[in-house]
């Protein structure tokens, strides 16, 4: 490995690090739970660095990163990958994610029990490639949930796990938690909105939300 790729692991690393504390520090997972990954490229293969299957982030240091291929063989660290490895690898190899972020953000985990997929509340839905949809129930860590996940994903950029939490990816870490706090408060939205007694959420239409998708595009350019 080159110094260079050498620095951009260790650069990745500290960011992978300071993502996962986020998800604890906002609320969005609890303890070890929830995961985050991202994918470094070199020239010998790609690396997917991961954080490690329960341990505390903030006893992360920059010795513990942990790194694999594409097909999941271990290239960095002694500490174990997370057990949603093959969730993660899934979507590095068929999209084009560069980090991918899981938690179990509690009004999304809530709405995943309640509907197939988040009712179009908000705008921000095109944000997410469309209405967010809710992957079928397998059990944690398994490759059945990486194929249902899979397949809730198409055309989308986030995902509610059936009774256990969100997964997003995006172009690198900040756009990939960006995502998922933005789908733990849509989910907390439709939730505040649709429990109040005798009235019913108002929803947008297809063509609204692809307004908005087409609108985003430019959003937040500066001249
Ligand atoms: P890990 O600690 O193995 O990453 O697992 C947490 C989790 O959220 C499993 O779904
Ligand atoms: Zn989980």
């Amino acid at each position: 490995m080159t110094e260079q790729e050498h620095e951009a692991i260790s650069r990745a690393w500290s960011d992978l690090v300071a993502t996962a504390r986020r998800t604890v520090a906002d609320g969005l997972v609890v303890g070890t739970s929830g995961n985050v990954s991202v994918r470094v490229p070199a020239a010998d293969g790609d690396i997917v660095l991961v954080t490690p299957t329960g341990v505390h982030y903030d006893r992360l240091t920059a010795a513990d990163a942990v790194g694999v291929r594409l097909d999941g063989r271990q290239v960095l660290g002694e500490l174990t990958p997370t057990s949603e490895l093959p969730m993660h690898l899934a979507i590095h190899r068929t999209t084009d994610a560069v980090a991918v972020v899981h938690t179990h953000a509690v009004h999304a985990t809530a709405v995943s029990t309640l509907v197939d997929e988040l009712p179009p509340i908000h705008y921000m839905t095109a944000a997410l490639g469309g209405p967010v949809r809710v992957a079928s129930y397998a059990l944690y860590g398994t490759d059945e949930l990486a194929a249902n996940l899979l397949r809730a994903l198409e055309d989308r950029t986030g995902a509610l796990l059936r009774n256990h939490g969100t997964v997003t990816y995006g172009a690198s870490l900040g756009q990939a938690f960006d995502r998922t706090a933005q789908l733990e408060w849509m989910c907390r939205l439709w939730l505040v909105a649709r429990s109040v007694p005798g009235h019913t959420p108002t929803l947008l239409s297809e063509p609204q939300v692809r307004e908005a998708a087409e609108k985003l595009r430019g959003y937040g350019r500066h001249r």
